[in-house]
């Protein structure tokens, strides 16, 4: 079995498709070396022995000894010098490098095979004293601070004492003498710490593939891998190169740097980096010397720049994407070190990816996969000013429930943020939970905190939905309407206060932060989610209830409704009085009066809806929560409410009294209420189907689906179906009409998913209600679970939040099963999801693989779920 993969003069045994066996940089290398760049030649060690060394009790094995020590062996006929010979020596670097790119493991060792003969080898051949021992007095330290234990600060105590005995401050100013100085007081460093300074090459070189070895599972590197989820991802280990070492800092017409093909802040095609004459690797990054810009090195060296230029670009069309490279230049003699598909920021993903397609460089498919669907999100909303950010006092977190960055005065009451906006003010609305009374005041508002509720509490969702930024679940944040406080980690704010809150980041802050405009589905952005819409099979629709959000998700390239909440229609100034005046009817005749009067309000509604989303689909649901929520619950609004509605205060208490549930979740709502109080449901349907009618007369497209809530057993879609097209006959009849109509179910009943083939010969389409479906199924409440989840999470016992990430193995099944039996049935029906998982990327992933038609989110997650249902298709 094969350990060692040499590297060098265009050949390699290696190449850049193996990063699992040899790591990133490994890889890289091999590949480099394979396409005739030139990098200094060498050998990577595995991450299969990495994982051995682990496994075999942390030794090396003698097998690999051998095989690495011929290995060098090569390297040493490729560069004409020998690892320990002082007359020519061989000096290498160490560098660890897992599959993934992972800080936290050990650090670069570089100048390795000095020793107290070949420092004085390398002084004469070098003709350069100073740096002999420079380089000697380096490689000690980094030796024994990376592999050996021995505290930086030791080392850098010992520096300063010959210092102050030369009586100098800056390491520029010893000489080689003083440096030789430096490495005895070295040596006795070792030796305090229990410890030799290793004399031989070979012994040095198996100390720090050891500790290369060994930092794999230091708590940093485990801590890291936990973190970003690659603990999971079957990783060996990390590999460990060894290269032979080549000098920038052997004069002026030696260098090094570092490059990106593209500029990584703004996509630019043009090369970008820095570089510093006369240094050493990490020199550049250091910040000790201001680096100088990558554009100045074809004055000061015009070769090596055009070849370092002309490599580049080969190295970009070969890799297929921005790299990020470091070079050597050793007496005007260019080498490459390093190449990685270079970081950058979300604008210049998005650019990047689409030149690239229309270079001709990748194919859409790829471009889509080339930008994080997070980082639309980051262009799509604003974003605070980082440099203010970071000026900023913080006042405490929460979780992110509706991203951007939003600043104003602090208000209390939802009534009070309307008066503000009204005077033209900016508001933040702190409550301790929202309700749908809360709808004008959110509206009115920059952004919403609150301190309990979860991911899909009634704040979050309305938020995302109105694409208002908000943090929910602010636990921390004591928030007190009565005192008009809120109150965390010993700051208090007041009303009128300013506040910033991060809806991202889910991060507070004190005073005005500075806002910074997102760009809007422009250039770019709508090019690559075309190329998104191509490489997708998922559609994508959008959770609206009035025109407006309707046209934004429209910009934003949502085709069609996948769920209108109706009941968001009712919560208006003049509606919600109409409705309660339904509501506390005494008759079926008195209810029909009040619903008469809301007929022609809900027709305009779906009109709206309809013209805005002219040839695609609308998904209309009817009423769903129990009515409870639409009559006023605090003394004073009963008072008014039962003098508006013509009735007692005693009549209205008793009324609210009899709509009281005690889990109103799995109350009297949805189908039930449509089962119970016909009227309702009936009304809504003629609304519908009124304002398709009216669309057909005036020419225009109209597909209107309507979707009954929370069916659990065929029965009860079939009678509502039965009386819906009683309606619609009738209508259709009596307008001389043909509109093409569909009438479906939303999934959101565990019963209704193992009976999905009895529900589905009846139905034209299934919505998957995941919010429910998952509440009903893990039985969390989703308005209290924030209780608990966190640590749930936190235990394991739970992989994610199940509100944010659909539960696969559970929920998920649920829905393949219904996916299946639905099909079986009703091969022709359709089938989306509804519920907030229809704009997490994950769960859209999962959608595509169940094979759904489509998924609906709020209109500011359209364009990240168009993107995210490219890429579960590619
Ligand atoms: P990192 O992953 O931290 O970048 P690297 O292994 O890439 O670590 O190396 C750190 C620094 O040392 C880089 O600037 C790199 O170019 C330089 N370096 C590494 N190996 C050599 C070598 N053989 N010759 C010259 N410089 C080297
Ligand atoms: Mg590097
Ligand atoms: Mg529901």
């Amino acid at each position: 079995k094969k350990y060692v993969y040499s590297f060098g003069n265009g050949k390699a045994e290696g190449n850049g498709k193996l990063k699992d066996l040899l790591g990133g940089k490994g890889a890289n290398l091999a590949e480099m070396s394979l396409r005739g760049v030139p990098v200094p030649p060498g050998f990577t060690i595995t991450t299969e022995m990495c994982r051995l060394y682990w496994e075999n009790g942390q030794v090396i094995p003698e097998y690999l000894k051998e095989e690495a020590e011929a290995a060098l062996r090569r390297v040493e006929e490729l560069s004409g010098k020998k690892f320990g010979d002082p007359s020519n020596p061989l000096l290498v670097s160490v560098r660890s490098g897992a599959a993934i790119s992972m800080p936290g493991m050990m650090d670069t060792i570089l100048n390795l095979g000095l020793n107290d003969e070949v420092v004085e080898g390398l002084a004469k051949l070098t003709n350069n004293k100073r740096f002999a021992w420079d380089a000697y007095r380096r490689f000690m330290q980094m030796l024994g601070d990376v592999a050996l234990g021995i505290e930086h600060e030791k080392f850098e105590k010992k520096l300063n004492e010959v210092k102050s005995e030369k009586g100098v401050k800056n390491d520029l100013d010893l000489d080689a003498d003083d440096l030789a100085k430096v490495v005895e007081k070295y040596k006795e460093l070792y030796k305090e710490e229990g410890k030799e300074f290793p004399q031989k090459p070979e012994e040095q070189l198996w100390i720090a593939t050891e500790a290369v070895f060994a930092s794999w599972n230091n708590k940093r590197a485990i801590k890291y891998r936990q973190i970003n989820g690659m603990d999971k991802m079957g990783l060996l280990g990390t590999a460990v190169n060894v290269q032979m070492m080549v000098f920038g800092n052997m004069g002026d017409d030696s260098g090094t740097g570092v490059a990106f093909t593209r500029n990584p802040n703004t996509g630019e095609n043009e090369i970008y980096g820095e570089y510093l004459l006369n240094a050493q690797g990490e020199d550049v990054v250091a910040g000790i010397r201001t680096p100088k810009d990558i554009s100045t090195l074809e004055k000061d060296n015009k070769k090596a720049y055009d070849k370092l230029i002309n490599t580049m670009r080969k190295l970009e069309a070969a890799f297929k994407d921005m790299q990020d490279i470091e070079f050597t230049i050793e007496k005007g003699e260019l080498y490459f070190l390093q190449t990685r598909n270079g970081k950058r920021t979300a604008t210049a993903a998005v650019k990047i990816a689409v030149d690239m397609v229309e270079e001709g460089l990748v194919s859409k498919d790829i471009a889509v996969t080339r930008v994080k669907p997070a980082d639309i999100e980051k262009l799509l909303h604003p974003a605070f000013d980082k440099e203010e950010v970071e000026k900023a006092k913080y006042f405490g977190k929460g979780l992110p429930a509706s991203p951007g960055a939003a600043t104003g005065i602090v208000t209390f009451t939802p009534e009070h943020a309307e008066e503000l906006k009204a005077e033209g003010k900016q508001v933040i609305l702190l409550r301790p939970e929202t309700s749908p009374e809360d709808i004008g005041g959110m509206d009115a508002a920059e952004g919403i905190l609150t301190s309990t509720g979860g991911m899909t509490s009634h704040a979050a969702v309305v938020a995302r939905g109105m694409g208002k930024t908000a943090i929910v679940g602010a636990e921390e944040i004591v928030i007190s309407p009565k005192e008009k406080t809120a109150k965390a980690n010993g700051i208090t704010v007041k009303e009128g206060d300013w506040l910033s809150i991060d809806g991202t980041e889910g991060k507070v802050y004190v005073g005005k932060v500075k806002t910074i405009k997102p760009t809007g589905l422009e250039g770019d952005i709508r090019k690559l989610l075309d190329y998104a819409d191509e490489v997708a099979d998922l559609g994508v629709r959008v959770n609206a209830d009035t025109p407006k959000d309707a046209e934004i998700a429209k910009g934003f390239g949502a085709k069609g409704i996948g769920l209108c909440r109706t009941e968001h229609m009712f919560f208006g100034e003049e509606r919600i009085n109409k409705m309660r005046r339904m509501i506390v009817s005494k008759t079926k005749e008195q209810r029909e009066a009040a619903l008469k009067d809301l007929l022609p309000m809900q027709k305009d509604d779906f009109k709206g809806l309809f013209e805005a989303m002219e040839g695609y689909a609308v998904t209309i649901r009817l009423l769903d929560p129990p009515l409870h929520e639409f009559v006023p619950h605090e003394e004073s609004a009963i008072k008014e409410v039962a003098k508006s509605v013509g009735i007692t205060e005693e009549e209205l208490r008793d009324i609210i009294e009899d709509l009281h549930e005690s889990n109103p979740m799995m109350g009297h709502r949805g189908v039930r209420l449509a089962i119970t109080y016909p009227e309702i449901a009936e009304m809504q349907v003629k609304a519908i189907m009124l304002a398709a009618i009216e669309m057909v007369k005036e020419g225009k497209t109209v597909k209107p689906e309507i979707m009954i809530p929370l069916v659990g057993k065929v029965n009860e879609f079939t009678l509502l179906k039965e009386r819906a097209e009683k309606v619609i006959n009738d209508l259709l009849l009596e307008h001389q009409i043909d509109v093409e109509y569909k009438i479906g179910t939303m999934i959101e009943i565990p019963r209704a998913t193992v009976t999905a083939d009895e529900i589905a010969e009846h139905a034209d389409f299934f919505s998957f209600g995941t919010n429910d479906l998952t509440q009903m199924t893990l039985g969390f409440s989703r308005d209290d679970y924030g209780k608990f989840i966190g640590e749930y999470v936190e235990n394991g016992i739970y992989e994610s939040d199940p509100f944010q990430h659909i539960d696969r193995n559970g929920v998920g099944k649920l829905v393949k099963t219904a996916v299946d039996l639905g099909r079986g049935s009703n091969p022709r029906i359709k089938l989306g999801v509804c519920g907030e998982h229809g704009g997490d990327p994950e769960s859209i992933e999962f959608c595509h693989l169940v094979g759904l038609d489509y998924v609906s989110c709020s209109p500011y997650r359209v364009p990240v779920a168009r993107l995210a249902a490219a890429q579960s298709a590619v």
